[in-house]
């Protein structure tokens, strides 16, 4: 199935609001694996609108408009569509006492508002949750137009309540997806990556880049679930076997600190943590993650370098020699915090948020270490964050912890990390 979107509103090109209502869209025909051939924003004008509806129809089956529903003079997508799909409209007696007795309560109803009582004598209406124009939908020869209000609240009730239903049932079937969270590879190189498998139409699979991390819808669609699984499956294991151990879940709302909190409740195992420069933003990921308390019951921010040598033990003749943001320091923290925490695991943050920075010992805003300690031992990895604010910085940092702490839980590779023993950290 090929699909145009087609927004109404002489305000978007104007530039009066952004278009947000296409973008919903788009993302929510991609994930039931639609493709969206053409975007158009059209004014408020019956002509124009009407070649935009028939150079749509000569090429896609599907038209999702929005806008142009309500009860003014301009609002004329129902009545030019309409003739363009051959339709007749006619009042709808169930629409009209609903308006009735929505305006009620508010004085009665303005004249106005009895042509949203219109439908088409063919086609359908969608009811509208949030407001009084109901949704429509016409057939003809083959084509299928669906109108939409223009609010985005109301519309996205509409898609979710009724759209979307409609048009897994117009595959004739079922749709079954999955999304795939993975960490440490940029989209762009991981669209290189998997590119051959971004390229097919069932099943699907859709790139979502997100705050330092990209997720991967794949969806299918098939007569029965068992067999739009089936195709899902296939192509998730694909990606499977491509991302490695870049995956870390598989569930619809995953995230690293999820992950890592249930690896460590699996193997009875507590971290503790001692951060600086992301100011107690690791111990607020890993405790909104229910049942944290198994897993965790120590964090300390440890801002100042008095701090860190008070709370934390850290020696002042590495402070001294390597500075704050060091990974000596990191590894000293880390150690410290698992002493204080009594856990498995001890995780040491300490960075330059920026502005302030040491460029002068090669350590620019953006610089992080981030340590993760065991018994005897302690990985440490440099981050170098680009374009760096304080917000970017405290992010990735807590995702490159968290996501050391899952790779050593999994026994998996320690990429780009050095590794200390205990003595060399400790003995100064
Ligand atoms: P109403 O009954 O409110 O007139 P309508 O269906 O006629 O609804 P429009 O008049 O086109 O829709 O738009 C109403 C409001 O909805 C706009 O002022 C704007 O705030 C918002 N809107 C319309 N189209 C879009 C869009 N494509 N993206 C985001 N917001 C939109
Ligand atoms: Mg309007």
């Amino acid at each position: 199935m090929q699909a145009e979107i087609i927004c109404v509103g002489t305000e978007l090109l104007l530039g009066d609001i952004v278009n947000t209502n296409a973008q919903y869209i788009s993302k929510e025909l991609a994930a039931l694996g639609i493709a969206v051939y053409q975007e158009t924003v059209v004014g408020d004008n019956p002509a124009r609108l009407t070649r935009v509806v028939n150079d749509a129809r000569e090429r896609s089956d599907l038209l999702i408009f929005t806008g142009g529903l309500g009860p003014t003079d301009d609002d004329l997508t129902k009545e030019t569509v309409a003739k363009a799909f051959h339709e007749t409209l006619v009042e709808d007696a169930e629409e009209l006492s609903r308006l009735e007795a929505y305006f009620a309560p508010r004085g009665g109803m303005p004249a106005n508002n009895r042509k949203q009582a219109l439908v088409p004598s063919r086609g359908s209406k969608l009811p509208n949750s949030c407001g009084t124009a109901p949704g429509i939908i016409m057939e003809d020869e083959g084509k299928t137009a669906i109108l939409l209000p223009g609010p985005p609240w109301e519309m996205r009730a509409m898609f979710e309540q009724s759209v979307r239903p409609y048009l897994v049932r117009a595959h004739g079937g079922c749709i079954v997806s999955t999304m795939l969270h993975e960490y440490g590879m940029g989209e762009s190189s991981l669209e290189l990556q998997v590119k051959d498998l971004l390229a097919g139409a069932n099943p699907t699979a859709a790139l979502y880049a997100k705050d330092n991390e990209v997720a991967v819808r794949v969806t299918a669609f098939g007569p029965t679930t068992e067999q739009a699984s089936r195709l899902r499956d296939g192509l998730v294991e694909q990606f499977r076997q491509r991302l490695g151990e870049l995956l870390y879940s598989e569930e619809e709302e995953g995230s690293l600190e999820k992950t890592v909190v249930e690896l460590l409740t699996q193997k009875h195992q507590r971290v503790a943590a001692a951060e600086s420069c992301t100011g107690g933003l690791l111990c607020q990921r890993i405790t909104s993650v229910p049942g944290a308390s198994q897993v965790f019951d120590y964090g300390a921010v440890t801002y100042a370098a008095s701090a860190k040598r008070r709370m934390l033990g850290v020696k002042p003749a590495a402070l001294k020699k390597y500075t704050a943001v060091s990974s000596t320091v990191a590894a000293q923290m880390a150690f410290g915090v698992r002493r204080a925490g009594k856990a498995n695991w001890g995780i040491g943050i300490t960075g330059y948020a920026g502005p302030t920075a040491d460029e002068a010992a090669g350590k620019p805003a953006g610089t992080v270490y981030v340590a993760l300690a065991a018994e005897k031992q302690v990985w440490v990895r440099r981050l170098q964050v680009l374009r760096p604010d304080r917000q970017r910085v405290r992010r990735q940092a807590t995702q490159l912890a968290l996501d050391l702490l899952r790779r050593q839980l999994l026994g998996l590779s320690m990429p780009e990390c050095r590794l200390f023993g205990r003595h060399e950290i400790e003995e100064f």
